[in-house]
């Protein structure tokens, strides 16, 4: 357009290409950026929609028939309670997202094997599962928040326990940085879903995830914990055998104060 007829010398001109450039980076950012908000708001709204559908189709139902018919009344509000508590449990997480971007981080020093005791003891008591704690015996000092620590830890223990029938393990030990495993012996994850588990409404079996409850978004927000708490994340899953989820303080700060621990 008109910015290339202006007198510019050489030096200059290569600034202003430069500036062009990186412009145009920065738009494609926002384009990208705008994209994925527009792909999050169309996804949350569909799967709104869907309980939805059910408890309209049903609320008809019962207006038309369902004075006349006991069973159809029951059906009917067995399945209303249903996709009810499921429409509650998708807000409740968009909540969270929407949320994730305010919250204040309150880094403390501590050790982590009381937290992971009471992670365990409370997965414990919800569910008529065995959660066992295994510890290296070595003193795990990090640098945490610990509300979102364990806010992660129940996002990965709650999926090891939905995709899963027999017993869970958390691991926690040290090996240079401090690290958690999460394992599971449940159905796994195929070797193609496993780069795409991370991303927001992803599912490996939409059919068996309806009715397991869930909507894809926890691994995507326990990515976001990782990433807000320094930790790096990383999955392993054999189809049919089982899954590994190993969280790793990888922050300096730990590696330090972990040595400097050992020393005194
Ligand atoms: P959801 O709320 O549907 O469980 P997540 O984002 O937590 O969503 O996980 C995305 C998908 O990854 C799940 O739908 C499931 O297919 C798969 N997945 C996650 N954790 C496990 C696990 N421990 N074992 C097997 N599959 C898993």
């Amino acid at each position: 357009g008109s910015f290339e007829k202006l007198p510019v010398a050489g030096e200059s001109r290569d600034e202003l290409s430069q500036m062009g450039l990186t412009f145009n980076e920065m738009i494609g950012l926002l384009e990208e950026n705008y994209r994925k908000q527009e792909e999050f708001v169309s996804n949350a709204s569909h799967e709104l929609k869907t309980p939805l559908t059910v408890i309209s189709s049903y609320t008809d139902l019962l207006q038309r028939r369902g004075s006349q018919d006991p069973a159809l009344q029951e059906e009917a509000l067995t399945a209303i309670r249903a996709e009810t508590e499921r429409m509650r449990q998708l807000i409740e997480q968009l909540l969270h997202i929407a949320r994730r971007s305010q919250a204040q981080m309150d880094w403390r020093k501590m050790d982590l094997e009381p937290v992971l005791s009471q992670v365990v003891t409370a997965m414990n008591a919800s569910y008529d599962r065995q959660f066992h704690l295994q510890l290296s015996g070595q003193p795990l000092i990090v640098e945490t928040d610990v509300q979102q620590l364990k806010q992660l830890l129940y996002i990965l223990l709650d999926n090891a326990r939905k995709y899963s029938e027999d017993r869970i393990d958390l691991e926690a030990g040290t090996d240079g940085a401090v690290y958690i495993k999460i394992r599971d012996y449940g159905v796994g994850i195929p070797k193609d879903a496993l780069p795409h588990v991370f991303e927001r409404f992803y599912r490996v079996d939409k059919a068996r995830s309806r009715e397991t409850g869930g909507f894809g978004l926890g691994l995507s927000l326990a990515r976001e914990l990782a990433d807000s708490l320094r930790l790096r994340l990383e999955i392993d899953s054999i189809e049919r055998l089982g899954t590994t989820v190993t969280i790793v303080f990888s922050g300096d700060f730990n590696v330090g104060e972990l040595q400097s621990g050992q020393e005194g």
